[in-house]
């Protein structure tokens, strides 16, 4: 989507371990004409994969889920991270291991609001290793949910996440796919 390209180009910076900082306009402070483009874009992608649920993490996934539940016209469900461990009965729960933290959250959502019969757009702002698309994607299984298909921001291609979600048979699509960034501050579209 070459909006959110050109604004990755002018407005990113890169930071040391391939780690891209895209804090004016969508992990931090939030561009809402941005988001609304890119709303649009993921239900045109997804517009007739009957989505009646969209489900993304805390904290930085819940602005383009949100703008994306307007457009799809659907409920926005975020799964929130739990270190205690101390659950009851009442939630879906799974396992996302952070590679910036180096340790594993227990990600839950409440049995409530996902379950069988629900057709779930999973909406994150970043696909790299994958492990947070990975433990949406088992929760909405062990609820007896269906995954549409996930919409990614920005995806770094030069990660393995994207090439693993998509071999286990779920459908992805990146607004935005870097093929290579430099320390340099050089950015390469796929
Ligand atoms: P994963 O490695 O599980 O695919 O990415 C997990 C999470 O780490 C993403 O949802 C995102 O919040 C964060 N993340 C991964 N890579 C980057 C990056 O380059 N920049 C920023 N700002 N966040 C990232």
């Amino acid at each position: 989507m070459q909006l959110l390209e050109q604004r990755i180009l002018s407005d990113g910076e890169i930071l040391p371990g391939g780690i891209l900082k895209v804090d004016g306009f969508l992990n931090h402070q939030m561009d809402p004409v941005l988001l609304t483009a890119m709303a649009e874009e993921f239900h045109r992608l997804f517009a007739d994969a009957g989505v009646n649920k969209i489900l993304t993490i805390e904290a930085s996934g819940i602005g383009p889920a949100c703008f994306a539940g307007l457009a799809f016209g659907c409920p926005v469900l975020f799964a929130k991270k739990n270190r205690t461990r101390n659950l009851s009965g009442e939630f879906w729960t799974s396992t996302v291991w952070s590679f910036t933290h180096n340790v594993e959250n227990t990600i839950l959502v409440s049995k409530k609001y996902l379950g069988r019969g629900d057709r779930v757009l999973i909406i994150d702002d970043f696909l790299a290793n994958g492990a947070a698309l990975d433990g949406l994607i088992t929760l909405c299984e062990t609820a007896g949910a269906e995954v549409a298909g996930a919409g990614i921001c920005i995806e770094k291609a030069f990660q393995p996440g994207g090439g693993r979600i998509r071999a286990r048979g779920v459908r992805v699509e990146s607004l935005a796919r870097i093929k290579s960034m430099s320390d340099g501050g050089e950015i390469e579209f796929c």
